[in-house]
């Protein structure tokens, strides 16, 4: 079972302290949510739990953490001025603005570039009166230092991808790590797009975080193998996350759809949208084949047909020599980029479960892999007015702490307790009741069976530990 739609997710995530709408009490800011108390510690066990996958279990990708800020230049080489563009019409009827390839599709491309849609009806009334297709740059604009509104000097962008801190820093990551290719450089951080159309929760903001992974490879290696590995590596880590296969698909997109930099893309869908019947699917990730393009054109000596420079303002060539064969190239790159917002909703979303109990009212379980879990152990008094109860749950609380993320909770009777637990995804609950005076044993609950077990006091690090480790 997973989430019947996002519907069910957002109401949760308010209620339990995930995710809450970004300046509720001056009337929102559309599409911006901010990540509650639960909500910042699962967004951190995604982002550690790549880090280590991406950066440490492997011994062929280097950290970064570049500027979100960059000169602007960067933009331009980059080709983002120019093209980072989604194309927008507006229903003559009712006045929506769509992006044109969410209400129809892209069939051709005319001589200059501009892309020809075949557009469907109008979603919100049904008419058929379509505007002319424009272009929109979605960089978010912004200016530095104590200047004139209109000084053209001053305009910067914040990011929209992560990615280009990445290429810049190429050669100094290559001299001081001296690494030899393949390797690659991963990063996570903030990135923003004046997205036209937002919505659907935390799948589409204008701000939001990706972990991107530059991977750089000879020019004649077999990219779009590398593009399989990628997808096969990917498929393998959200599945150990807990997301099922059965809500992830793949998508190889067409020539038309590519972005200016890529030759192949593979995005790796979710179910996000389980209720519909036609296009239940929504980008999780994407992974591109980015050739060269990237490091060449921030490179100072790449020249076009005429012999002038294609790129007159860089001081640095992000070419690599190999030693080996005494060749120097720009080196191709294979980039893995996800979101992880995204990867946060469809973890919700899967994870999510309805059950019935004795009583017959439906409980919310969110099965939550362990490791992704916001709060691992609950440890909860039977009776807060019993000081030496309390006393004993607390010093267990304290005692779990270095091991696992432990929480002391008595603002309940114990059913509601449990319920609140299961309803956040906390895998163990530890009771502890007036027999664990006698017999320094606790009962401990498991979330996803309900089953409970006798557990001495000595042994619940142990215990715990074993519940939780790899595999368990
Ligand atoms: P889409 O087609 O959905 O706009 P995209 O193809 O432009 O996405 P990429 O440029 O490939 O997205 O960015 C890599 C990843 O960053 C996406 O797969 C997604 O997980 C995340 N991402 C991109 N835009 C947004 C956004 N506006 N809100 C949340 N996450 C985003």
């Amino acid at each position: 079972m997973s989430a019947p739609s996002i519907e069910t997710i957002v109401s949760l995530a308010k209620r339990r302290g995930f995710v809450y709408p970004s300046s509720e009490i001056y009337g929102g800011l559309g599409s911006a949510w901010d990540y509650g108390p639960l909500g910042v510690e699962l967004v951190n066990n995604v982002k550690q739990a790549w880090w280590r996958w991406m950066v440490y279990e492997r011994d062929d990708i280097e950290g970064l953490d570049s500027s979100i800020i960059l000169n602007p230049l960067v933009w331009k080489y980059s080709g983002h001025e120019a093209t980072f563009n989604d194309w927008l019409v507006d229903c003559r009827k009712c006045k929506s603005r769509f992006r044109a390839d969410k209400v129809g599709n892209l069939v051709s491309e005319t001589d200059d570039g501009k892309p020809v849609f075949l557009l469907n009806d109008c979603p919100s009334c049904g008419a058929h009166d379509w505007t002319d297709v424009r272009a929109f740059n979605t960089m978010l604009q912004t200016r530095l230092g104590a200047v004139a509104d209109d000084d053209p000097s001053a305009l910067a962008y914040l990011r929209p991808e992560t990615a280009q801190g990445i290429f810049i820093n190429f050669v100094n990551v290559l001299t001081s790590s001296r690494r030899k290719i393949p390797f690659g450089i991963a990063q996570i951080g903030k990135s923003f797009r004046n997205e036209v159309t937002p919505g659907n929760f935390i799948l589409r903001t204008r701000e939001f975080e990706q972990m991107e992974m530059e991977y750089f490879v000879r020019p004649d290696d077999e990219h779009s193998k590398l593009v399989d590995y990628w997808v096969e590596q990917y498929l393998g880590w959200f599945t150990s996350l807990g997301i099922s296969r059965d809500n992830l698909s793949l998508y190889e997109v067409p020539p038309a759809e590519l972005a200016h930099y890529s030759k192949r893309t593979v995005d790796l869908m979710y179910r996000y949208f389980p209720e519909r019947e036609e296009k239940p699917w929504e980008e999780l990730m994407g992974i591109a084949w980015r050739t060269d393009f990237d490091l060449k054109t921030h490179s100072k000596k790449p020249e076009d047909a005429e012999g002038k420079r294609v790129n007159a303002d860089s001081t640095e060539d992000l070419s690599y020599f190999d030693e080996a064969a005494k060749e120097r190239f720009y080196p191709h790159v294979i980039e893995p980029a996800a979101g992880v917002n995204r990867t946060v909703l469809a973890l919700l979303m899967d994870a999510y479960t309805e059950k019935t109990n004795d009583k017959g009212e439906t409980r919310v379980i969110l099965k939550l892999h362990h490791s992704m879990a916001p709060i691992k152990v609950a440890v909860l008094p039977l009776a807060k007015n019993k000081p030496e109860i309390v006393g004993m749950a607390k010093a267990i609380k304290r005692s779990l702490q270095p091991i696992v993320r432990a929480v002391y909770d008595d603002t309940g009777g114990i059913g509601k307790l449990y319920a609140r637990q299961d309803e956040i995804g906390t895998p163990f609950c530890v009771t502890i009741d007036h027999q664990s005076l006698e017999d320094e044993a606790v009962t401990v609950r498991d979330r996803d069976t309900w089953e409970q077990e006798r557990i001495k006091v000595a042994d619940l690090p142990t215990y715990l530990l074993q519940k939780f480790s790899p595999g368990a």
